[in-house]
């Protein structure tokens, strides 16, 4: 059982186990659902295997030397998560060693979420009844987010794709025509005029970018280590699957195409198939630090 010793410096808290191997630094240890984690893993020798485990799933960690004895990557909070603590592991084995684990407790805060009311009237309440349609692009979706590109595109923090006012943040519950259940908001939403050009929040290749009847017209960025953004309800897509497109790149033009009352683009952020909040990506400096 690994006894572990804490470590604070700046913003990052390191981890290690009692043969102080790895080292593990992470951003923060205390979240709120959607959050990012950055995490950082050193050892002195190169590393066979080197695995997180978080809310019963494996995360992939990236080595950023040729030796595989330093690893990055990141963890997304999902959104669902009730306030507790939470372990993380990280299992690491070298070619002579047994396997070595590391348990990080991580607090997760109440994410203190509002509450958005959304009445849809004439053909989108039609569209959202179509519920084996809405399930079906949703799963779409969710395979695309799963994709792991080992190369990481961004070399700068993101931006935010459109101008605009943020009508519903991330995480938000969400009622559509007075029904009981409620869906949780998944990316925040950019209010801005029709045909507001939309920008790559980041570097990264295209991997969707197709009209869908409930999303509306959408694009899916992939910027590597299991991060992609996505982009919904445009009026128009300006890129093809398989282009490159650098920050700040014109990609589409904001709509209202889907299941949307009014124009706006939705923006979201995956991290290895967990949707994230995507704000801190454009504020915090922690999150990419070149
Ligand atoms: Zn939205």
């Amino acid at each position: 059982m690994p006894v572990l010793r804490l470590v604070l410096f700046l913003v990052c808290i390191s981890f290690s186990s009692i043969t102080a191997e790895p080292i593990v630094s992470l951003s923060s240890t205390n979240v709120k659902p959607g959050s990012t984690i950055k995490i950082h893993l050193k050892n002195r020798t190169p590393l066979q295997t080197c695995i997180l485990q978080f809310d019963r799933k494996n995360l992939t960690l990236f080595p950023t030397d040729a030796r595989n004895d330093q690893f990055d990557g990141y963890i997304g909070i999902p959104r669902f998560l009730t306030p507790g603590t939470y372990t993380l592991s990280v299992i690491t084995q070298t070619q002579t060693s047994l396997p070595e684990k590391i348990e990080i407790p991580i607090t997760v805060q109440d994410g203190k979420f509002p509450y958005s009311h959304i009445t849809l009237i004439g053909t989108k309440k039609t569209l959202f009844e179509k519920e084996d349609l809405l399930s079906n692009e949703s799963k779409q979706i969710e395979k695309i987010f799963n994709t792991l590109t080992p190369k990481l595109y961004i070399s700068e923090s993101f931006i935010k794709p459109a101008p605009g006012k943020i009508s519903t943040g991330f995480g938000a519950y969400r009622i559509y025509n007075q029904q009981k259940e409620t869906q949780r908001h998944a990316g925040i939403d950019i209010v801005n005029k029709i045909n507001c050009p939309i920008m790559a929040s980041n570097t990264g290749k295209v991997v969707f970018a197709q009209s869908l009847q409930t999303h509306g017209n959408t694009i899916i960025i992939d910027h590597g280590w299991g991060i992609l953004s996505i982009y919904n309800h445009l009026n128009a897509i300006l890129v093809s699957p398989n282009q490159t497109v650098k920050v700040g790149e014109r990609i589409g033009l904001m709509g209202s195409t889907g299941l949307s009352t009014g124009t706006h683009v939705h923006w979201g952020i995956s991290v290895q198939g967990t949707r994230v909040d995507p704000s801190p990506w454009i504020t915090s400096t922690v999150l990419y630090n070149p």
